[in-house]
């Protein structure tokens, strides 16, 4: 018999666990004065903005290092989790600028060894050569954009990524023709991308290189916020694929066959798109209709994990909106239920950005109203 595991049995580790990842003023913003207006309570999972006061799980500063602390408090469980068969889903939110890409490791600039998906896979891989004698592993990885409320393929090799263009625009074209990806559900609840491109990988290196393709391939464009603005949510998928050997002499059937178990989950780790609202951006009207689009889909993403919170509702099988966007559709089957789900809310500590940071810190204490824990807020 296998061990339940903490999710199955709605522990500690089931449901929404909430982090805020406060990034130090960056060079531009002290260049243009900015005053540091975020406190990270000493000693306490607190953040505090002026006369607001908010307790996480979590909260990460810009001293020690933050980044290996997050790791180990709150993602390590997740990937224990896909060894017992366990969905789970990393979200990075949080306005442009505010430190998501350098918090997952979706990026190639600074930052990106320490983010949080270099570490998954070096964990993942450690893993599984200490159980390789007891299972077969197979791993696959996919890496996807939404943009616009579509789904785009970054591993797609016919995407041809050019250097961004002098008007700012990125120069990324797909091959016209190419049909467009779709999120299916197999009978059993499974959500699926037909048309995307899986990659089978066996060592970290080819791991590493998929995520290296898939950061290059990003979309990307100018805003008047940030000139490596990320207007589409990007998400790296990890799929486990376990065959485990059962072999114990309890577990040996009487002909002395080997019974295996086969066990399969998949890690979503999702670089959300910038969380300001559309009329910040201040660009044309193009530029405002994928403002529109991805505040559909961090809209959507906060109704579900609402209606994920109300735990009344949920006995009661009240409707969770996962088909109000591509992004909460494709995490479906990785977010509520036995699925684990962390999110990090990444914000400044810059005055110029003190409402979306204020924003962002609400967005964050509606998400951890899913623990039905009291939420101190004074
Ligand atoms: P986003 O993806 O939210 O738009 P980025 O991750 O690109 O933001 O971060 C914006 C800038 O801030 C980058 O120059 C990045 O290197 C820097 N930065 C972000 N987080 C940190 C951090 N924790 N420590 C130091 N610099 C950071
Ligand atoms: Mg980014």
């Amino acid at each position: 018999m296998e061990a339940t595991p903490a999710a199955a049995t709605g522990g500690e580790d089931c449901c929404v666990k909430v982090a805020v990842h406060v990034r130090p003023l960056i060079a531009d913003e002290k260049l243009q004065g900015c005053k540091d207006c975020v406190t990270v309570v000493t000693g306490k999972p607190q953040v505090q903005i002026g006369s607001h006061s908010f307790t996480f799980d979590h909260v990460y500063g810009s001293t020690g290092s933050p980044s290996s602390a997050m790791f180990g408090e709150c993602v390590a469980s997740l990937v224990d989790g896909l060894f017992q068969g366990y969905n789970a889903t990393v979200l990075a939110y949080g306005q442009t600028g505010s430190g998501k890409t350098y918090t997952m490791g979706t990026g190639f600039k600074d930052g990106y060894q320490g983010g949080i998906i270099p570490q998954v896979m070096s964990v993942l891989f450690d893993k599984i050569e200490t159980l390789k004698h007891q299972s077969e592993f197979q791993l696959h990885v996919s890496f996807i954009e939404i943009l616009k409320e579509e789904v785009r393929d970054l591993l797609d090799p016919s995407f041809l990524s050019k250097p961004e263009t002098a008007n700012g625009h990125a120069g990324k074209v797909t091959v016209p023709g190419k049909p467009p990806i779709q999120i299916r559900e197999t009978s059993n609840g499974v959500i699926t991308l037909a048309g995307s491109t899986e990659v089978s990988v066996t060592s970290l290196k080819e791991m590493a290189a998929c995520l290296e393709q898939g950061s290059l391939s990003r979309a990307t464009g100018s805003t008047n916020m940030n000139n490596q603005s990320s207007r589409s949510h990007a998400i790296f998928t990890i799929t486990l694929e376990q065959m485990r050997k059962l072999n114990s002499t309890s577990e040996i059937s009487a002909n002395d066959t080997m019974n295996e178990e086969y066990l399969c989950a998949k890690l979503h780790l999702v670089d959300l798109a910038g969380s300001e609202r559309a009329k910040r951006t201040g660009s044309d009207g193009l530029r405002f209709k994928e403002g529109v689009h991805i505040n559909k889909g961090l809209l959507a993403l906060g109704n579900v994990i609402s209606a994920l919170g109300d735990e009344k509702k949920r006995k009661e099988g009240a409707h969770v909106p996962y088909r109000d966007s591509k992004l909460t559709r494709l995490l479906q089957d990785s977010l509520g239920g036995n699925s684990r789900t962390v999110m990090i809310a990444c914000i400044s500590p810059a005055d110029i950005n003190a409402e979306e940071t204020l924003n962002t810190l609400k967005y964050a204490n509606r998400a951890r109203n899913i623990q039905n824990k009291p939420v101190v807020n004074r």
